[in-house]
C-alpha cells in the first residue's frame, strides 16, 4: 500500500555502510536533498535503534524496497563525490576476491575523519584561529566552539551541550568552515607538529627603530649578535613582511649564540617568540626538482623497463642491493608525471623508510602526498582530499594508500614487493597491497613496477614465465661492493670453547676489528626481549599466558613477563609457583639480551637497540636512525626493522643471529624468508666505498640454503625452491584459502572445525581439503583456533564458483543456531 502513496520522483539510495554485513543498504532521500543527491557523497543515516553511521552512495534510484519502509537519509556530507567511480570497481572487486563484505573494504578505505558516526569525537582545528567578532558562526556553533577551546567532546556530549538531536548541519558547517576535526578514538586525537619560531615585536622592525636598537646593544656583545644574524638571515631591512615568517628558534641559536641572550632579549620585548604548525614530513631539505644523473648501468635498466611496459603493464625490477633503484623509480615517477598522470609509490612501512621519503621530498616537494599508518587520521583525511582535488598527483605511501581516490594512475611502483607487510593480516579485507595494486594496474591502463633485490618466488616465477617483464640491475652504484659473507661454525665453537654467552669468537673478533677502524656494526636478531622463555631448572615448569598457548617472553627493562600475541604482562615470580625452586633461569635470546652483552663486551662503543620496544612512537625510529646516520652510534642491535631499506655510509659488518631458527620455521616459505632476511641485511653492509662483511651464526654451516647464500646465485636458489613448490602444491601452483574457526569453547571449535571441514568437502569440487588441524598457536586472546586449508589447482577451476561455494558453506554453517558464536575467518592468498 506504502508506495500508492510515494511521489513518482522520490529517490532512494543503496548505501554502502561500515558494517560487516554482506549487503548494500536503502534509504530514502528527502525531498529538500533529491537534487542534491550524487554517487559517492557521504550520507549520513540511523542505523538500527541507535547507531548513527556515515555511508557511501553506490547508487540512486527511484525503487522503493519491497518489504520494509526505508528511513530517511539524515544529511548528506558533501557537494560532489568523495568516492568515485574507480574506487567503487576496486571495492567491488577487493570484497570478492577476498571474501569479505563491501562493508569491510570501506570501513578500511576511508579515514575515520570521512566516519561522522555516533561513536565520532569532536576536537577544535588546532590551525583555527577562533575569533569572536566574525559573525560567520551560529549561536549554537558559537557556544560549541568555546566548549571545545577546553575539552574535545564527543557526539553525545554535544548533543547535550547544545539541546539538539540532530547535529549534522551543525558539525557538517563547521567541518566545512575547518573550525573542527573528527576523530574516532581518543588516542588518534590530532596533535599537530610545532615548531618554535623567533621574530622581531612589530615595532622595532622599520630601520630607524633598528639603528637606536644597535646604539644601545653596543655594550652587550651577546644580546647585539642575535640581533645582527636575525637580520642576516631575515631580510626585514629590505622588506618588512619579512619578519612575520621571523627563523625558527633552533636556526638562529648556532654555537656561538647563547639561548639566556636571546631570552634577555624577548624579555626585553625587543623579541618575541612564536610557534607555528608545520607537517610532518616538513623536512629543512629544499626542493630542488633536480634528480641524480642516472649511471649507464641505471640508464640501461630503465630503458629495459620502458621497452617492457609495452608488451608487459607489469614488470619487476630485480636489483641488487644498493643498485639504485630508487634513482631509476624517481626518474620514471618523473616522466609520468610530466605526461599528466598520477604516480602511486608504495612501500612496505614508512616510518622505516624516512629516508626514501626525504630523498623523493627533495626532489617531488609539495606536490608529493605521504600517506602513512602513523599519521592522525586527520592528515590522512588531507592527503585524500588532496589527491581528490589534484593537489597531489603523486603520493608515497603504506599499503592503505591503493584506497585513495585516483582517477587517472599511470604508473604504480611497488618498492620491496617481496615484503610481508603488504598483506593486511588483521581485520578484513585481508588484502595484499601488492596483488591490489596489479589489478588497479589494470583498471587504470596504468604500468606497475615491482622492485626487490629478493622478489617474492611468486612474482620471479611469473617473471621468468614472461608474464611479467623481467629486468634485472645487477651492479652496486660507485664503487660499492656486495660483502663477503662468512658463516661462524657454533659447533665448532662449542668444541673450541671460543664462544662467549651467544657470541661467536669470530663475530667478536670481526665487531673488535671494525670499531677499532672507526666503522659502524649491524646486529641482527629477529626476536625481541630478553628472552622468549623462562624455565624452572628443578621441575621444567614454564610460564605460559593466561590467554594464549605461548609461553611469556622475558623483558628485562620492564622486569616482567609478556605475551607478545595479546600483550599480558606479568611480574617474574622469584620462585616456581609448581615447585617452589628458586632456580629460574631464561632460555634463548632476544634483542634486548644481545644489546646487554654487547655493553659487556665493548664497554667503550656505543649501542642502540631498534625493535618494536624501542620505536613505539615515529620519533623513537627517526631518533635511533638519525643518531646512527650521524655516527654517534656505533652498534645497532634490532629485529628486522633493521633489514628495511636502510642506506648507511659506514657499515661494514652485519653479524646474523638465529639463522638456524628462521630456516627451520616450520612453513612452506621459511627459506624464501630466510633468504629474503639474510640478503636484505646483508645489502645494508658496505654501501659506499668501503667493502663490507656478513657473520652468519649457525649450527648448521652445511645446510644448502646458507651454501646458496654464501655463493650469492641467486638464480640457483629460486630454481630449486620452485620445484619444491611445484612439488608439493603450494603457491604459485596452486591457490591457497585458509579458514580460522574460532571460539572460546575448545571443544565447541573442534566438532564446529570438523563439521564445516566435511560440508565444504561436499560443497567443493576439484579442490583438496586439509585439516582441520591445529595452529602452531592453538589459543590466541582466549580463543581457541582450528585452521582448514584449501588447495585450489591453479587454472584449471572455476575461482570464482568456488569462492561462492566456500561462502555459502559458511553461511549455511553459522546460521545454525549453535554455530551462532562462532567466528569463521577467511584468508585468501595467506602468508
Ligand atoms: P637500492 O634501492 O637499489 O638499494 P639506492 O637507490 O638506495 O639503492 O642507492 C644506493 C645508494 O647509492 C644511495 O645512497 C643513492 O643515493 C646512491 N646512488 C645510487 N644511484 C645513484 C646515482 N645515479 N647518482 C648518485 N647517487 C646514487
Ligand atoms: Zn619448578
Ligand atoms: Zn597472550
Amino acid at each position: 500500500m506504502e508506495e500508492l502513496f510515494e511521489e513518482p520522483s522520490t529517490k532512494f539510495v543503496e548505501l554502502l555502510l561500515p558494517v560487516p554485513i554482506p549487503k548494500l543498504f536503502t534509504y530514502r532521500v528527502p525531498h529538500a536533498l533529491q537534487d542534491h543527491v550524487q554517487v559517492g557523497q557521504r550520507a549520513i543515516v540511523q542505523f538500527g535503534d541507535r547507531k548513527i553511521l556515515t555511508g557511501v552512495i553506490a547508487t540512486v534510484h527511484q525503487l522503493p524496497p519491497k518489504d520494509y519502509e526505508a528511513k530517511y537519509v539524515l544529511e548528506l556530507l558533501d557537494d560532489f563525490p568523495v568516492v568515485i567511480d574507480q574506487q567503487f570497481r576496486l571495492f567491488y572487486w577487493i570484497a570478492e576476491y577476498y571474501l569479505c563484505t563491501l562493508g569491510e573494504v570501506l570501513n578500511a578505505s576511508l579515514p575515520s575523519g570521512l566516519k561522522l558516526s555516533s561513536e565520532s569525537m569532536v576536537q577544535l582545528n588546532p590551525s583555527f584561529n577562533y575569533d569572536e567578532s566574525t559573525l560567520e558562526f551560529s549561536e549554537k556553533e558559537t557556544i560549541l566552539l568555546k566548549r571545545l577551546q577546553s575539552e574535545s567532546l564527543d557526539y553525545s556530549a554535544i548533543s547535550k551541550l547544545l539541546g539538539v538531536k540532530n547535529l549534522f548541519s551543525i558539525l557538517k558547517s563547521l567541518v566545512r568552515k575547518e573550525a573542527i576535526l573528527l576523530y574516532e578514538e581518543v588516542k588518534e586525537k590530532y596533535r599537530p607538529k610545532t615548531e618554535k619560531k623567533i621574530r622581531l615585536t612589530s615595532p622595532n622592525t622599520n630601520a630607524k627603530k633598528l639603528e637606536e636598537l644597535f646604539k644601545t646593544l653596543a655594550s652587550k656583545p651577546k644580546q647585539e649578535a642575535i640581533l645582527l644574524r636575525y637580520l642576516q638571515e631575515v631580510p626585514v631591512l629590505n622588506d618588512t613582511s619579512a619578519n612575520i615568517l621571523g627563523i625558527s628558534k633552533k636556526k638562529l641559536l648556532t654555537e656561538d649564540i647563547s639561548e639566556s641572550s636571546l631570552v634577555t632579549l624577548i624579555k626585553h620585548n625587543i623579541l618575541e617568540e612564536f610557534e607555528v604548525v608545520v607537517s610532518r614530513f616538513d623536512t629543512t631539505e629544499k626542493e630542488t626538482g633536480i634528480s641524480s644523473q642516472l649511471t649507464p648501468e641505471q640508464l640501461h635498466a630503465q630503458r629495459e623497463i620502458i621497452e617492457s611496459f609495452v608488451t608487459h603493464p607489469v614488470t619487476l625490477l630485480q636489483g641488487i642491493t644498493g643498485s639504485g633503484k630508487t634513482e631509476i623509480y624517481i626518474s620514471l615517477i618523473k616522466q609520468a608525471l610530466e605526461g599528466g598522470s598520477q604516480v602511486l609509490y608504495l612501500l612496505p612501512e614508512i616510518a622505516l623508510t624516512t629516508q626514501i621519503v626525504h630523498r623523493l621530498k627533495k626532489v617531488f616537494g609539495s606536490s608529493m602526498g605521504v600517506y602513512h599508518s602513523k599519521f592522525s587520521d586527520n592528515e590522512r583525511v588531507e592527503v585524500w582530499n588532496g589527491v581528490l582535488h589534484g593537489k597531489f598527483r603523486f603520493v608515497v605511501g603504506v599499503r592503505s594508500s591503493i584506497f585513495l581516490p585516483f582517477d587517472n594512475l599511470g604508473l604504480i611502483i611497488v618498492d620491496e614487493e617481496h615484503d610481508p607487510s603488504y598483506k593486511q593480516q588483521e581485520p578484513a579485507p585481508r588484502y595484499h597491497a601488492r596483488d591490489v595494486a596489479i589489478m588497479m594496474g589494470q583498471m587504470h591502463h596504468a604500468k606497475v613496477l615491482l622492485g626487490s633485490a629478493t622478489p617474492s618466488l611468486e612474482t620471479y616465477y611469473q617473471a621468468q614465465q614472461s608474464k611479467y617483464g623481467f629486468v634485472r640491475l645487477n651492479t652496486r652504484f660507485g664503487e660499492a661492493q656486495l660483502p663477503a659473507v662468512q658463516l661462524a661454525d657454533m659447533g665448532q665453537e662449542r668444541k673450541q670453547k671460543t664462544i662467549k654467552g651467544e657470541f661467536s669468537g669470530m663475530l667478536l673478533k670481526k665487531i673488535d676489528e671494525a670499531l677499532s677502524r672507526k666503522e659502524q656494526v649491524i646486529i641482527f636478531q629477529n626476536r625481541r626481549g630478553y628472552s622468549p622463555m623462562v624455565n624452572c631448572e628443578d621441575c621444567g615448569w614454564v610460564p605460559t599466558c593466561v590467554n594464549c598457548a605461548v609461553s611469556l617472553t622475558y623483558h628485562q627493562f620492564r622486569s616482567a613477563l609478556v605475551c607478545h600475541y595479546c600483550g599480558y604482562k606479568e611480574a617474574l615470580p622469584t620462585q616456581c609457583p609448581v615447585c617452589t625452586s628458586t632456580r629460574l633461569k631464561t632460555v634463548g635470546y632476544g634483542t634486548e639480551k644481545l644489546e646487554e652483552e654487547l655493553t659487556l663486551h665493548f664497554p667503550n662503543a656505543i649501542v642502540q637497540r631498534m625493535d618494536l620496544d624501542t620505536t613505539r612512537s615515529k620519533a623513537g625510529y627517526e631518533n635511533i636512525i638519525e643518531q646512527f646516520e650521524r655516527g654517534e652510534t656505533n652498534i645497532l642491535v634490532g629485529t628486522q626493522m633493521v633489514t628495511k631499506g636502510l642506506d648507511f655510509d659506514h657499515v661494514s659488518l652485519v653479524g646474523i643471529f638465529n639463522a638456524d631458527r628462521m630456516i627451520h620455521f616450520p612453513d612452506f616459505r621459511s627459506y624464501e624468508r630466510a633468504y629474503q632476511l639474510i640478503t636484505q641485511v646483508s645489502g645494508r653492509a658496505g654501501r659506499k666505498s668501503k667493502p663490507g662483511t656478513v657473520v652468519i651464526q649457525t649450527s648448521s654451516p652445511d645446510h644448502p640454503l646458507l651454501i646458496t647464500i654464501l655463493k650469492t646465485n641467486i638464480e640457483e636458489f629460486y630454481q630449486s625452491q620452485i620445484k619444491d613448490r611445484q612439488q608439493h602444491d603450494y603457491p604459485p601452483f596452486t591457490r591457497l584459502i585458509e579458514i580460522t574457526v574460532k571460539h572460546t569453547d575448545k571443544k565447541l571449535c573442534r566438532t564446529s572445525a570438523d563439521l564445516l571441514t566435511r560440508l565444504l568437502q561436499t560443497h567443493l569440487q576439484g579442490v583438496r581439503i586439509l585439516g582441520p588441524a591445529e595452529p602452531m598457536i592453538s589459543k590466541i586472546r582466549n580463543q581457541y583456533l582450528m585452521n582448514i586449508l584449501i588447495k585450489i589447482p591453479r587454472g584449471k577451476s572455476d575461482l570464482g564458483a568456488i569462492k561462492a561455494a566456500i561462502q555459502n558453506t559458511i553461511l549455511q554453517l553459522t546460521k545454525e543456531k549453535e554455530y551462532r558464536s562462532l567466528r569463521v575467518v577467511v584468508d585468501v592468498d595467506p602468508m
